[in-house]
């Protein structure tokens, strides 16, 4: 839909393409001097199994929500509302460019939902730090001459020990994971060149910062123990921890209620991660997860995409637009809740 449509237009008051990202786009309702709160849109897929995450409720339901509010903008207390359409969050760090873009610099507050198997208040997402190793040894023949050689792999091998054992020392809600992206090119040679890539996943920036320090101290030990040199280069799109504010998931959940929305059963220890949470470092954001699927489906599977399109979902997209979007005139009609929110916001 964005390709091919001229900056500024092809949405009444927005705008397609802001700055950094072609496809996004802006929705502006604007009511005059007042606080300006975003409401996000997420509208990309996953390859092979599309809306696994449900991106196409979080979008119609935000969308939804701009939409109630449009219709009865005559209404509103003065402000400016923005709907703002970020795409490539599996991934491509959409909400990243747009923070880098200025986009949220006007922003005084932000919120989404996320589709889930159940409707949940608030889950915390972790920040991820990607990192690709690149081991360089020499390569030899791995019968004829194997001292001659210096073995890239075995350095490769001995970071994935090294940080298995690290595991055992980090805490429950860190998570380390990676692949082997080049392990040599055939079994009689020894590989030169060999390299892989881990994601460091915690809870807050610092404790993330800390565990990536320690992944690439494995990586390090490893090259020094085989004689390999070592490469270490760090993913341009870091996804930081989802920042908690309070007092914004206060509203929003005696707007629940308003809605009929009740919360399911906290599942804490299944964490992932978002690049709502880089915007929540920024400005206060919330990102509630609405139940659109049964009870204990996983997302990211065919079967949660399929969900993502029955009554159930339907139910959850009208119920959280409708609770956005109260939540948003509650903001606007009473500016203590946006003051209180950025106080929370500057003490955590
Ligand atoms: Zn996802
Ligand atoms: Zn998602």
């Amino acid at each position: 839909m964005a390709h091919g449509v001229p900056r500024g237009q092809g949405v009444p008051g927005g705008a397609w393409g802001l700055d950094g990202v072609e496809t996004a786009f802006r929705a502006t309702l604007d009511r005059g001097a007042g606080p300006t709160l975003a409401i996000l849109c997420e509208y990309d897929a996953l390859p092979g199994i599309v809306h696994a995450c449900g991106h196409n409720v979080i979008a119609a339901a935000g969308a939804g929500a701009g939409a109630a509010l449009a219709g009865v903008r005559d209404r509103l207390p003065p402000g400016r509302i923005e709907v703002i359409g970020t795409p490539a969050e599996e991934g491509g760090g959409g909400k990243v460019k747009l923070i880098r873009g200025g986009v949220f610099e006007r922003v005084d507050c932000a919120m989404m939902i996320h589709g889930f198997d159940r409707t949940l208040l608030h889950q915390d997402l972790l920040g991820i730090v990607p990192t690709t190793f690149e081991w360089r040894g020499k390569a030899a023949h791995a019968s004829a001459d194997p001292w001659e050689g210096v073995n890239a792999l075995d350095a490769c091998v001995q970071t994935f020990n090294a940080i298995s054992m690290l595991r055992q020392q980090m805490r429950p809600d860190c998570r380390v994971h990676g692949i082997i992206v080049d392990g040599g090119a055939a079994a009689n040679i020894i590989p030169g060149r060999a390299s892989a890539t881990f994601y460091a996943r915690a809870p807050r920036i610092d404790t993330m910062w800390e565990l990536q320090r320690r992944v690439v101290a494995c990586a390090e030990g490893a090259a020094r123990a085989t004689g390999a040199t070592l490469t270490v280069v760090q993913g341009d799109t870091v996804y930081e921890p989802l920042k908690r504010n309070q007092t914004l998931l206060d509203l929003f959940a005696a707007n629940m209620a308003t809605v009929g929305l009740a919360e399911g059963a906290p599942i804490p220890d299944r964490l992932g991660s978002s690049d709502v949470g880089n915007v929540s470092q920024v400005i206060p954001t919330i990102q509630p997860m609405i139940g659109i699927a049964p009870t204990g489906m996983a997302i990211h599977t065919r079967e949660f995409a399929a969900a993502a399109v029955e009554p159930l979902a339907r139910t959850g997209m009208l119920a959280a637009a409708k609770t956005m979007a109260l939540t948003v005139v509650d903001l606007l009609a009473d500016p203590g809740w946006l003051r209180a929110a950025q106080a929370e916001f500057g003490r955590r």
